[in-house]
């Protein structure tokens, strides 16, 4: 199998991106595919969730994006078993530089092209905003991951971001497209939730992934000792969930 490139992006903050970028990696990881996280927020949150120290990266996804590293030189290994290109403040100020530069949407792509080899799988984290950053994400990818609670206003704010991803599609790269739906901090015990679960699979179908995500405090405490849950703590619910979602990742592109 070639190298797939997928964005975890949705426009929200705080909906389980990050959760979802650091032990979907560990998942895939867990299962042996070769996985590179992406860190395209400048917080930094995947990279310290990976067990990375964002104030001590010798290089980073911003030496990247303007050319002055490869992935090979800037990646970080975590101790989950999969690699890392950190983030950290530095990135905010990527996107000032890269207005003024040529191909500036396209320099994530063309830098991953030259670890083909070395990947199964490459998750990156977006910010939540349609910036430039996110911009590249989208030229890179073969696909978006959008995570998503299972609350009333889920669906608001999602079609931003599937006419963003229309766009992309006509304009820049026609690989792209919606790979799925994550129903993410799942409580089944919220009849409310249950229902929203519900209806997004009736609506959406197949653009749903079968696996849900439930609400776990298990996946919330893992980023403050620098692990995703899926290490952490193997045999929690939240862990299992996400074993489970690689394994629907793979049989998908199977
Ligand atoms: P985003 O990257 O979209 O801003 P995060 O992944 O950082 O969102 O998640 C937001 C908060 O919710 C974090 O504190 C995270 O630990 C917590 N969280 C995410 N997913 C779950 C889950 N399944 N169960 C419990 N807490 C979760
Ligand atoms: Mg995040």
């Amino acid at each position: 199998m070639s190298m797939r490139i997928f964005c975890i992006a949705n426009q929200k903050g705080g909906v389980g991106k990050t959760t979802t970028t650091v032990n979907l990696a560990a998942g895939l990881a867990q299962v042996g595919q070769r996985v590179l996280v992406v860190d395209l927020d400048p917080q930094g949150n995947a990279t310290m969730g990976s067990g990375v120290d964002k104030r001590s990266l010798p290089l980073s996804v911003y030496d990247v994006l303007l050319e002055s590293a490869t992935v090979a030189e800037a990646r970080q290994r975590s101790v989950a078993g999969y690699d890392v290109l950190g983030a950290n403040r530095e990135l905010a100020g990527a996107e000032v530089e890269l207005v003024e530069l040529e191909r500036r949407e396209r320099r994530l792509k063309q830098a991953l092209a030259a670890a083909e080899a070395d990947y199964d799988f490459v998750l990156m984290d977006c910010p939540p905003s349609l910036s430039l950053l996110t911009l590249n994400g989208l030229c890179a990818a073969h696909g978006v991951v959008v995570p998503m609670q299972c609350e009333y206003f889920a669906l608001e704010g999602l079609s931003d971001l599937v006419n963003t991803i229309k766009q992309v599609h006509a304009n820049l790269n026609p690989e792209l497209k919606l790979i799925g739906l994550l129903r993410v901090m799942f409580d089944p015990r919220i009849t409310l939730q249950q229902q929203v679960a519900e209806q997004l699979k009736a609506h959406f179908g197949d653009k749903v992934f079968n696996t849900v995500i439930p609400r776990n405090v298990r996946l919330a405490e893992a980023p403050s000792y620098g692990q995703p849950g899926v290490t952490f703590d193997p045999s929690s619910k939240g862990a299992q969930a996400f074993v489970e979602f690689a394994r629907e990742m793979v049989a998908r592109l199977a």
